[in-house]
């Protein structure tokens, strides 16, 4: 039965939860609404693990609604509704004998604006997350948890020595990876990014940018950008988004970076990509 198989994927789960992630993240048949207004049509994309996956396209076709749908987010907005799959590792997170709080561990997220704790300590910031996990940890448990996960997050250095500080305390660009240190923290296998370095300089961004690229060895990434050099920099894969007059949202054209910006098969990829939207 389902239920026998779910049982069997969590022990397994328990067994290899230090392990890379596996297949990743697959979005199949995704229709969203928020009433009755339709703003995602049929996406299907998957995010495989070991890649960062870029989401790409102009405002308001969708690309924040969909990483919502992924880490089920969406169902908490009042009127929202939702057609379609997710599967994580093959096995749908919409599935009623899944507990939401699963969902959201396995699968984090961090936003354009860093939403540390800011009256937090940047330590307790870490570990804000554990309580999803229910599980309890000795003073150094956390000691170690919080180091690695702040030298992931790219952070350690230049906190080590003050991590009884508030987090709101540190610079936007510090703040934003202590968010990345802490979404870390309850070790989830996919990490959503909607626009995380819109709001940050130049420098943390790179910053970030190098954090990206190491943590995509351990964590499925999946990043909304529109910052065409960021997507050519970082990702691996691309969808483009795309919603016109009315229409619900939807991709466009999918496909490895360097083909999407090279040698893109629809002409309106190829408009975008190069800055003529
Ligand atoms: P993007 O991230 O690509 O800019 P969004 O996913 O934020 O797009 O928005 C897609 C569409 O959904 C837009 O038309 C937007 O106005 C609408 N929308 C987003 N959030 C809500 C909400 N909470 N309630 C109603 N409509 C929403
Ligand atoms: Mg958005």
């Amino acid at each position: 039965t389902s239920s026998e198989a779910l049982a069997a994927y969590d022990d397994y789960l328990g067994a290899h939860r230090h392990l890379p992630s596996l297949a990743g993240l697959d979005a199949r048949d995704i229709s969203a609404w928020f009433g009755d207004h339709q703003v995602l049509d049929r996406v299907s994309l998957s995010m495989k693990a070991g890649r960062v996956t870029a989401l790409i396209g102009p405002s308001g076709c969708g690309k924040s609604t969909f990483l919502r749908i992924l880490n089920r987010m969406h169902e908490l907005v009042p009127g929202a509704g939702l057609a379609g799959e997710v599967l994580l590792d093959g096995v749908d997170i919409y599935d009623a004998a899944r507990r939401l709080t699963d969902a959201r561990r396995q699968v984090g997220m961090v936003f354009q604006k860093p939403n540390p704790f800011p009256a937090m300590s940047i330590y307790d910031n870490v570990l804000a997350g554990l309580k999803l996990t229910g599980q309890r940890k000795t003073r150094s448990e956390k000691d170690a948890l919080v180091e690695e996960c702040l030298i992931k997050g790219g952070l350690w250095r230049e906190v080590r020595d003050r991590l009884r500080q508030p987090g709101g305390a540190l610079s936007g660009g510090q703040q934003q990876r202590l968010c990345i240190a802490r979404s870390l923290a309850v070790r989830p296998r996919v990490l959503l990014m909607d626009e995380p370095c819109s709001a940050l300089d130049p420098t943390s961004t790179r910053v970030i940018e190098e954090t990206i690229k190491e943590l995509v060895a351990e964590v499925t990434i999946v990043i909304v950008t529109h910052n065409m050099q960021q997507a050519q920099r970082i990702s691996d894969h691309c969808a483009f988004f795309l919603a016109e007059q009315g229409t619900p949202g939807y991709i466009v054209e999918h496909g490895p970076t360097e083909a999407m910006f090279s040698t893109p098969q629809d002409p309106r990829t190829s408009d975008y990509v190069h800055g003529r939207f």
